[in-house]
This record gives C-alpha cells, structure tokens and sequence, in this order.
C-alpha cells in the first residue's frame, strides 16, 4: 500500500479554541468534548488553518499507510509517534542505500561528521523508493532561471508524481536515476538534488516537488565534456518521465519551530533546500517570531537562481544578503565577506539557542564561511570551537556541500 500524508492536531497542545474548525474551507476539522481532529477524507492539505492556529498544534503531520481515523483521534490525549514503514525486504536497495549514504557522507563531511537533526523537525521519511522500484516523475515544467547571457545554466524543474505520495521534507534530497548504461553495461550511479519546494509541494495539494539543477559542462583540454544527469535533467521537456529515488536525507532538515532562527548560507543551487524552507515558512508561519537570515552568494545578479522572487521578499520576513563576485567595476565580494558586515548581527543570534546554522552549495565555500563566524566569534567575545561543538551535537550546525 502506497503511504500519504496525514494531517493531525496535536491534543496536548489545542487549546480548542475553535479558530481552525470556523478556518477551514473544506469542513475537514471537527471536534468533540475532548479533541479537535481532522478529516482525512475531506483534508485538502490547504494549509489555510496553520497560520490562524495560536498555539501551533495544527501543524502537525504523519506519513501513514492507513489514516487514522476521526473516532481514534478524537480519544487520543497526546499524538502517536510516527510509525516506521516498513518495506518488504524484497524491495530494499541495499547497494542504493551505501551509495546515498557515501554521498551524504562526503556531502557532510563538513559539519564535523555524523549531525542529529533539530529537535522540532519532522521525521523524515527516507529510502521509499529504490533504483528497482523507482518513482516515476512527469515533468509538469522546466524553466531556465538564470540568465541566458551568462555562463550559468540553472533551471527550475517541477516534477509531478500523479496519485503516488512522495513525501519530502525541506531539506532532503531525491536520487534521480541517468538512464542508460555505462561501458560494462551496468546502471550509472544515481545523483542526488535538493528538494527545492516546501513539503505540501511546488503547487500545494499535489503530489508535486521542484529542483533547482545547473547545467554542468566542463572543458578538459579544450573538449567540452557535459555532465551526465545535470544535462539529461535539463533537456527534459514538459510530459517526459524520470526515475526517482529516495527520499535521503535525515539530518539536514528545517526545524519547525516557529521561535527557531534560521541563518542559511549558499552559493548556487545551494539555494534549493533554502527555497524550500523560506517558502514553508511563508506557507504556514509568515509572522513566525523566529528570524530568517539568508546570505547567497554568486557572480552576477543574472546568475543568482530565483533573484527576481528573493528580490520582492520584503526584509521583516527574510533577511537577505545578496552578494555578487563579479559585478563590473566593483571588487569581489564573496559570502563569508557580506557574513563579517553582519558580525553584530550573527553574533547576537548565534548566542540564542533557538538559532540554527546551514551551509550548503560548492565544497569551496566551506573554509571562508566557518574562518567567518570563527572571526565574528572572536570579534564579540565568544568561543567559536566551543559553540560549534554545541550546535552540531544539538542538531543546529549543518552543512551539506558537493
Ligand atoms: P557527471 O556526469 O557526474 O560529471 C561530473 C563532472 O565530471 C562534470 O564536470 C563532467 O564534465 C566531468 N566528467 C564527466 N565525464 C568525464 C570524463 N569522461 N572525463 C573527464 N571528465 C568527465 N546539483 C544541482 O544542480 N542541484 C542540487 O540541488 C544538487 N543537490 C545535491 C545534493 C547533494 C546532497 C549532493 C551530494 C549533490 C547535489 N548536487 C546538486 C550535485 C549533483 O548530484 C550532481 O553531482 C551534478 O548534477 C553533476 O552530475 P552530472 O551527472 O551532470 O555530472
């Protein structure tokens, strides 16, 4: 049986105060002398009761194979935890499982090994589909996102999964599957991208996500050598199919705690799992009071992926520096260069326990940042080795390079 989504209300924290029931378009919520709960039937995942929710019990989720329903939850004094599925034996991709796991190893190696992941994160739902039995995704639109003048190809890719439930959280990310064979005639490894949406999807109530994929084409003495997956993904066109993988990924992953601070730091298509959680912040918690702070970096604003969107995101929600290395006329100017501006700024929140790091884009970017917040530590009176030992035990320091 195919997993979905459900959505629950957390009992020990309603104060059934009925804002959500008189909220919801649908009529899915309903309640009796004890709980509020929803209507999974009826439920069209709208969203339009999170924000109104005072408390935030609302938004809580379960991926299951059977709902549960309105008469369990309605004599439920605390939400069940979120039950292992578990796939037959006979559908486990062992071999796919150590790929992916290499790979996100090497991806993290940065945050100083193996992190946990933030304490108010959803549980992750991980290895649903494998290269034997993958997913099979229908492009619902490819659009280019940077500028066709530039060097940059990056596109935006929308991939639909029909009546399947792929569920995904902001953060994690999809194998795709290359096809055809190499020269032995065996599978091309598969490559991991970024989920680039929120977890209700590009275009909510549908089985839908986004990536954010650049074009790789390297020259190796004067031969031009393009990228096997980057390209096959960027040449798809509107109603083609791709095999997919996973969900991966159970550490990187948004904190959803609406008191968590979020500084996101990128370059590149290390924008998409920030995507992804800036717009499920503005889905659900548009005035949450945890801080969004963004630092994202690139040559030229034609090159910036989603500049134009970023651009409109008014400063009291994100808190954005958008930095540029080669703008004519001006020196070179990188992130961990914008993060030293914000010394102030990145100090007070780094000394706030709800606040939470992440890195992500090219493996070069790594060394500049981490030399930053060592400086704006030394430089406000705080000890950088000591607090990244904190955060990356706690779950609040996370990098994720490639
Ligand atoms: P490959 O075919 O793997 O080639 C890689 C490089 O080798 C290219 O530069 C190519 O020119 C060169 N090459 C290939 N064949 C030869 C040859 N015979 N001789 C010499 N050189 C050769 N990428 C994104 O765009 N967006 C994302 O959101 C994203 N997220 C990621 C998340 C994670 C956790 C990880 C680990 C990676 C992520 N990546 C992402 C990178 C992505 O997985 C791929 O590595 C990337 O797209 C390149 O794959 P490719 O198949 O196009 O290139």
């Amino acid at each position: 049986m195919q997993p979905t989504r459900q959505h629950l209300i957390d009992p020990e924290i309603c104060i059934r105060c009925n804002t959500c029931e008189e909220t919801c378009p649908v009529n899915a919520i309903t309640h009796n002398a004890d709980n509020y709960v929803v209507d999974a039937s009826k439920c069209n995942f709208c969203l339009d009761c999170i924000s109104p929710c005072p408390t935030g019990s609302i938004d809580n989720w379960r991926v299951v194979e059977r709902s549960y329903s309105l008469e369990e939850q309605l004599e439920w004094e605390d939400l069940p935890e979120q039950l292992e599925i578990v796939e037959d034996s006979g559908d486990r991709d062992e071999a796919l499982e150590l790929e992916v796991q290499n790979l996100l190893q090497q991806a993290h190696a940065g945050q100083g090994g193996r992190s946990v992941r933030p304490v108010s994160a959803s549980e992750p739902y991980i290895n649903l589909f494998s290269r034997t039995e993958p997913l099979v995704g229908r492009v619902a639109g490819n659009y280019t996102i940077t500028n066709s003048e530039t060097e940059s190809d990056i596109h935006h890719i929308v991939l639909d999964f029909g009546a399947s439930a792929f569920p995904v959280l902001e953060g994690q990310s999809i194998g795709i599957v290359p096809p055809g064979r190499d020269e032995s005639g065996r599978a091309h490894p598969i490559r991991l991208y970024s989920v680039a949406s929120p977890r209700n999807g590009e275009r909510p109530n549908h089985n839908n996500l986004s990536l954010t994929v650049k074009r790789v084409i390297e020259s190796e003495s004067g031969e031009k050598i393009p990228g096997l997956c980057s390209n096959f993904l960027c040449d798809l066109v509107k109603g083609d199919t791709v095999e997919v993988t996973g969900p991966f990924g159970s550490t990187f992953l948004m904190p959803n705690a609406p008191t968590a601070n979020i500084i996101m730091i990128c370059t590149g298509t290390g924008s998409a799992p920030f995507r992804a959680m800036t717009e499920q912040r503005r889905r659900t918690r548009p005035l949450a009071e945890g801080r969004l702070m963004l630092f994202f970096g690139a040559r030229t604003p034609e090159e910036l992926p989603y500049f134009g969107p970023l651009s409109r995101l008014p400063a009291s929600f994100l808190d954005k520096e958008l930095v540029f290395s080669r703008l004519p006329g001006k020196p070179k100017e990188y992130v961990q260069d914008r993060m030293l501006t914000r010394s102030g700024d990145i100090a007070r929140l780094l000394q706030d326990d709800e606040t939470y790091v992440y890195i992500c884009g090219l493996k070069g970017m790594e060394e500049g940042v981490e030399a930053s917040f060592q400086k704006i530590c030394s430089d406000n009176a705080l000890n950088w080795s000591d607090l990244i030992a904190t955060m990356r035990c706690t779950g609040r320091y996370h990098c994720e390079t490639y």
